[in-house]
């Protein structure tokens, strides 16, 4: 359809805005206002503005042939049919859809003098929806920058940086300061939009400095000294750089929201857009902490899974971001309906099961859906079908996916700080596969767990037993100082690999911050983990005491080998000595109370075979520590580097090892009990007088290389939860089957069975 609506007038546009307002207040959030209520938090009256109402989103990205068959009337039957509340549309940056009057804000070839965007942005409003308008501020064509050559990121030999034949604009320049906003005051002008996001808004990433006029004078005068050449992560003034980076960018959004809120009142937000993975906010200098205290609402771009972090990531990106932002907020996320990923077909539909199952685990996570195709018609018409009955589903039991408080006694720490200053060039290695390791486990053994960032573990301590600490190895003396105290007064503590054993800038320290809690030192000065090889190596740990007597009977010549029990840490290993390790260990000093539970045993050949025996088959270098006095909580720590084996070689050895020490250090204090086949995402939650436990059924064909085509159904399941005081009654409702189970309740306990599950299942307890 190519109907060219005519160009009103600014009179007329006003009292569309004004029904649209209209209409926005009168939507019918009864059932999501009977949740609000019931959690107390609701302002007693009127609406809650669009930020913390608008649960179900849409986007169709424009490309620059979709003026001319772009058709409005189809989408606004879509925009109904999957029950969204807002939708985003492209305004401008790179593509402008409506006549701009900058004359270098290039516009889609065939835009003509239409207005798209405004169009769009009008029929939204008309129809009660919350419009966002889509910029992407990162780059422009030629002739902008033959305009304004000094507004570009410029290489150390002084040529522009270039994406995609695009030239990079430099946020230091007077397009951030200047022209941006007064985009940004054009659009809201025109069609008062609820906010703008910005799909590259951080400017050039990390791995490439900038050495621009506006760069090296603003940098010389915050740091007396010039940028440097190249990375280097030993030298301060590139740590340095990369802080005063980070600032920047928080200026950025704070100018473009104030420009916002004067041109659109108080709820105009501007919300950048920001992604579900520490690393990828720390690639583009957008700190995650920072940004969330200064925000109402997060728009999440991270569209789609990936085989190594799997579905359940985007349960845990939900927790980690609502940790930073508060559970009260809203995270609508980017949702590709499309093939996105490896491969990314952006006109080929994503299986629908794929799709499906990444929306469901974020919403156990507290994420809010948000469809999104790319291009205003496609001729894979599959990929319309798979949002619709997921939002019906979202709409139907919204009260139970918002307003909640989430229960775990088991805290994950992290800090965007050990990304950047430990991670430095590997954090992959270093940072991201130890937490992963953590998160696999604890999704596998059924542990509800929450990320706990490292300078809220004072305010958040008070609802866990046991904090995790996966190798966080840069952390400041008061994030120090949280976890000493947290375990003074009875917490649990679990820190792996090189934890506390640098400072926040990233520096290795003489001794672990943390060595008095671990029961263990650091014996050589330089000494440290970094260069440890990322393949693995042929080496195990041995278990202490070693049982082999028990079973076959000491031999001639042999270690004497105890004939004690096992500390509860190594449940389920008694008819092993030995388990595969991969990592390397170096030689610690372990204080006379502490407990040595596993030692190293070096690298010998695997090949040939007949010379794969061990060389040496005892040391005193300790791979697992635990230390429990009565002074404190109970303490292991793992310089076996266990979180992250697991995340890379998924031996189930590591990954029970891991889920027994949480459930030592917790003293079994974990609210939640689930037997039965499968791989079941767990999240738990409280609403007023019921508890709301979400799982997602991850047993599938796909589970570690994507896409999922078939769900794979699992169950029964036999479900133990802990009833906290204040919830009472024996009913479960289960929102996805649309029935209720049976339940008893023993000793504070209410145990039911789950029949079956192919996808999710909500059971709202209480
Ligand atoms: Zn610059």
């Amino acid at each position: 359809m190519n109907s060219h609506q005519p160009r009103e007038t600014r009179r007329a546009f006003l009292q569309k805005s004004a029904l649209a307002t209209a209409a926005l207040a009168s939507i019918d959030f009864t059932a999501l206002a009977a949740g609000t209520v019931e959690n107390g938090s609701a302002s007693t009256g009127g609406a809650q503005p669009w930020f913390r109402r608008t649960l179900r989103w849409g986007q169709t990205n424009i490309t620059e042939i979709d003026p001319q068959r772009y058709d409005i009337a189809w989408w606004r039957q879509h925009w109904k049919r999957t029950r969204i509340q807002g939708v985003i549309f492209n305004a401008g940056g790179i593509v402008a859809y409506y006549p701009s009057k900058f004359p270098l804000h290039y516009r889609a070839s065939g835009l003509g003098d239409r207005d798209l965007y405004g169009e769009l942005a009008s029929a939204a409003h008309e129809d009660g929806l919350a419009v966002l308008a889509r910029m992407d501020s990162n780059r422009v064509h030629e002739d902008f920058y033959r305009a304004h050559p000094d507004w570009f990121a410029l290489n150390a030999g002084g040529q522009p940086y270039r994406n995609t034949g695009l030239y990079v604009t430099c946020v230091n320049s007077p397009y951030y300061d200047e022209y941006i906003p007064s985009v940004l005051r054009e659009i809201i002008g025109r069609s008062h939009p609820e906010g703008i996001t910005d799909n590259s808004w951080a400017g050039l990433d990390r791995d490439s400095i900038c050495f621009c006029e506006n760069c090296q004078r603003k940098f010389r005068e915050q740091a007396g000294q010039p940028i440097p050449r190249a990375k280097n992560w030993d030298d301060p003034v590139y740590r340095r750089w990369i802080q005063w980076n980070y600032s920047r960018r928080l200026e950025i959004w704070d100018l473009f929201n104030r420009v916002m809120r004067d041109s659109g009142g108080p709820h105009c937000l501007w919300l950048g857009m920001n992604s579900g993975t520490i690393s990828g906010q720390a690639q583009r200098f957008r700190d995650y902490k920072a940004i969330c205290e200064r925000s109402e609402i997060v728009m999440l771009d991270e569209q789609t899974r990936s085989d190594a972090t799997g579905f359940q990531h985007n349960g845990e990106a939900g927790k980690l971001i609502h940790g930073l932002l508060g559970w009260d907020k809203l995270i609508p996320e980017s949702m590709a309906m499309y093939q996105a990923g490896r491969p990314t077909f952006r006109l080929a539909s994503k299986p629908e099961p794929e799709a499906r199952l990444w929306m469901l685990d974020g919403f156990a996570g507290g994420i809010q859906p948000w469809w999104h195709h790319v291009g205003a018609e496609q001729e894979d018409r599959r990929m319309f079908q798979t949002a619709e009955p997921i939002l019906r589903w979202h709409a139907e039991n919204q009260q139970y996916l918002v307003n909640r408080r989430p229960v775990a006694t088991v805290g994950l720490v992290w800090s965007q700080e050990n990304t950047d200053f430990f991670g430095r060039d590997n954090p992959d290695e270093l940072v991201e596969l130890p937490w992963r390791g953590w998160t696999n486990a604890l999704v596998r053994a059924r542990i509800p767990y929450l990320p706990v960032h490292a300078d809220h573990i004072a305010r958040d301590a008070g609802q866990f037993s046991v904090l995790i600490l996966p190798n966080l190895a840069a952390m400041s003396a008061s994030q120090v100082e949280a976890i000493k105290h947290f375990v003074e007064r009875g917490g649990g503590l679990i820190a792996t690999g090189e934890t506390s054993r640098c400072n926040e800038s990233g520096e290795p320290q003489p001794d672990f911050a943390l060595a008095d809690l671990f029961g263990a030192h650091v014996i050589s000065a330089d000494s440290t983990n970094r260069r440890r090889a990322a393949e693995a190596q042929h080496t195990y740990l041995r278990l202490t005491p070693e049982l082999r007597a028990r079973v076959y009977g000491p031999k001639a010549g042999d270690e004497p080998a105890a004939n004690g029990e096992r500390h509860p840490a190594l449940k389920g290993f008694d008819e092993t000595d030995i388990l595969a390790f991969g990592g390397v260990l170096e030689p610690l000093r372990i204080e006379s109370g502490a407990t040595v539970l596993a030692t190293f045993i070096p690298a010998f050949p695997t090949m040939p075979p007949e010379s794969a025996w061990m060389r040496q088959p005892r040391t005193d270098i300790p791979g697992l520590i635990v230390n429990e006095t009565s002074a404190h909580g109970r303490v292991a720590f793992l310089p076996a580097d266990l979180d992250r084996l697991y995340a890379r070689d998924n031996l189930p050895d590591h990954g029970n090892l891991l889920a027994n020490l949480v459930n030592w250090a917790s003293r079994e204090n974990v609210p939640l009990q689930i037997e039965g086949a499968g791989l079941v995402d767990c999240h738990l939650y409280r609403q007023q007088n019921h508890l709301v436990l979400h799982l997602v059924n991850l047993t599938n064909a796909g589970t570690w290389r994507a896409p999922v085509d078939e769900l794979i159904q699992i169950g029964p399941l036999s479900v133990r939860v802990q009833l906290p005081s204040g919830v009472r009654g024996r009913q479960v409702r289960l929102l996805v089957s649309r029935a209720t189970a049976k339940a008893a309740e023993k000793n504070g306990w209410l145990h039911f069975k789950l029949p079956a599950i192919a996808d999710h299942e909500v059971a709202v307890i209480g």
